[in-house]
Formats: structure tokens, C-alpha cells, sequence
């Protein structure tokens, strides 16, 4: 997708701090962080919404959650908890129609989230 904010990141068109990336999906740090920690993970296939996943992406988004857990336990993370969401649409505020997975921890996290 040409204008797709997080595909032109993942194709270095626009800056971003990248902290992880491998053949299925790419890792950065959210430019807005509401936690700590707030890393951004995307699969390098452009998939607008979570209404978009196809049977065929079920390996790819698995992948999205391999790869938070790493990060969340690289930064200790793990013990003391995280989330991870996935936004869809205008009730959950989706604004980047591109998947991707929050990781957010850091602090204790509200539930429910509001
Ligand atoms: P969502 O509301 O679930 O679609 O999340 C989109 C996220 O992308 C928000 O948390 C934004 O802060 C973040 N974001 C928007 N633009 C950028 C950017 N250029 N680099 C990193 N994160 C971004
Ligand atoms: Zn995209």
C-alpha cells in the first residue's frame, strides 16, 4: 500500500526506532507512548484491520505475539505483566490502518481499558 504510514516505516521511507525485526514482521517504538513501555508491532504484509486476517495470516499474526513476548521479556517485562491489543476500527480507535500489536507495560495498566 503506497500511503500506508507503517509500510513506508517498514520500507525506510519514514524514521522510526526499529528494535526488532525479522523476515515476518518489524518492531518500533510507538512516537506517542502511553506506557514505559510502547512498542509497535507490525507484519511486513500490509493487512488494513483484524476484519482482514485470512486463514493464510494466522502464522504471520502469531508471529506478531513470538515476538512481543521476546521484547517483553528482554526487558523484563515478563514477571511483573503487559498488554498486548490490537485495535479495530472507530469504537477501539484505530487510526493507523495497518495491523499492528501494542505492547504496553512499564506500569500497572487500567481494566477495563475505558
Ligand atoms: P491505533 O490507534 O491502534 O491505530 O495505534 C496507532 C499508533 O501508532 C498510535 O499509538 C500512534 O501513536 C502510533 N503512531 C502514529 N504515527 C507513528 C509514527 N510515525 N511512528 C511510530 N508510531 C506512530
Ligand atoms: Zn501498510
Amino acid at each position: 500500500m503506497s500511503d500506508c504510514l507503517f509500510c513506508k516505516i517498514r520500507d525506510g521511507l519514514i524514521p522510526a526506532k526499529v528494535i526488532y525485526q525479522d523476515d515476518e514482521c518489524l518492531a518500533f517504538e510507538d512516537i506517542n507512548p502511553q506506557a514505559p513501555t510502547h512498542v509497535l508491532f507490525i507484519p511486513r504484509k500490509h493487512i488494513p484491520t483484524v476484519n482482514d486476517i485470512s486463514v493464510e495470516d494466522q502464522a504471520t499474526v502469531g508471529h506478531l505475539f513470538v515476538a512481543a513476548a521476546k521484547v517483553a521479556k528482554e526487558r523484563s517485562h515478563d514477571s511483573n505483566g503487559y498488554r498486548v491489543v490490537m485495535n479495530t476500527h472507530r469504537d477501539a480507535g484505530q487510526t493507523v490502518f495497518h495491523i499492528h500489536l501494542h505492547l504496553l507495560a512499564g506500569r500497572p495498566l487500567m481494566w477495563p481499558p475505558g
